[in-house]
């Protein structure tokens, strides 16, 4: 008898709940194998100071469709490749689509469907008042994250995480919050195919859908699967405590 697939599709492109686990204290939602990780590290970060918290987790199909969509229509702020502004009505729509990949993932092919990923701060380093931004600059030397992102360097593989997004790899911009549990995530990759994500957005109401689906297997291979790779580190038993 063939065993059954670890991820249906729908698990793996946000659109169901069945591999995931919702913590409540810190409130987040990850995938079933990841959230002891997850605590150890925290708490493991905590011993150090750091308020490791992560602010963005498990994100279904429907949202991230929204966010596609209000970057498509213009309802939302799109940025190129270096941050600055770009309006995204005044690009032909195949363009559109690419300038909104630099930054944000097709709905269905988000890593953030997995509940393996999510995206950290340190809480005690926010001076009061400060409005989060999500950029580099705030996780790199003279930013509140400088301690955060040294620490990750040096404990994160322990506990089983890398960072998916670290160089320029030409697809998605890098990002130095998003983190990925290793031993599913890579798991999860593996089982997503272009076919699937295919079946998937042709039956979703996205906007661009026929840029979206013309330019699809070269986007798969740009932005899905162009990542940097987990370390060997990452992928051995976890430590949990
Ligand atoms: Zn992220």
């Amino acid at each position: 008898m063939r065993q059954a697939p670890e991820f249906t599709l729908d698990e793996l492109t946000g659109r169901a709940r069945g591999h995931l686990h919702m913590e409540e204290n810190p409130h987040c939602t990850l995938h079933k194998e990841a959230i002891a990780p997850y605590l150890a590290m925290r708490a493991a970060a905590a011993a150090a100071g750091i308020d490791l918290v992560a602010f963005s987790g498990f994100r279904d199909f429907d949202r991230q469709l929204g966010i596609w969509n209000g970057k498509f229509r213009g309802e939302r702020p799109m940025q190129d490749r270096l941050g600055r502004p770009l309006d995204a009505l005044a690009m032909p729509a195949a363009e559109r689509v690419t300038a909104i990949l630099w930054w944000s993932a097709l709905p269905g092919a988000s890593r953030h469907h997995w509940g393996t990923d999510f995206d950290v701060m340190d809480a005690s380093a926010l001076p009061p008042g400060y409005k989060l931004q999500v950029v580099p600059a705030e996780y790199r030397p003279g930013g509140p994250f400088e301690r955060l992102t040294a620490w990750l360097d040096d404990h994160m593989h322990a506990f089983g995480f890398f960072r998916p997004y670290t160089t320029d790899r030409g697809g998605v911009a890098p990002e130095p919050w998003h983190l990925s549990y290793a031993p599913v995530a890579v798991r999860a990759q593996a089982a997503l195919t272009v076919d699937g994500l295919r079946t998937v957005l042709s039956a979703a109401a996205i906007e661009g859908k026929p840029e979206v689906l013309a330019a699809l297997d070269r986007n798969f291979t740009s932005y899905v699967v162009n990542v940097d790779q987990a370390p060997a580190m990452a992928l051995l038993s976890p430590r949990l405590a």
